[in-house]
């Protein structure tokens, strides 16, 4: 599952779950003001930084969801 980083990496500002960040297929996280100063690119590894999935559930009831769903099917 997705680490939630809760700040961005470059400035520390914090990062709500279900706000606006940006993250590289290595989770390093940023918010969206770093983002665009850094033209969409990630200083660690070079890579494409894409806009993080929001999370609004929790992911205790997301599991519990998921194993309902397993055992009562389709
Ligand atoms: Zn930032
Ligand atoms: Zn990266």
């Amino acid at each position: 599952m997705l680490k939630m980083k809760s700040a961005c990496e470059k400035c520390g500002a914090s990062l709500s779950p279900d706000g606006t960040a940006y993250i590289c297929s290595f989770e390093c996280t940023y918010c969206a003001t770093c983002t665009q100063a850094m033209d969409a690119t990630c200083p660690n590894c070079d890579g494409e930084l894409l806009r993080r999935p929001s999370r609004v559930r929790k992911a205790l009831e997301v599991a519990a969801t998921q194993i309902k769903q397993k055992l009562f099917g389709k």
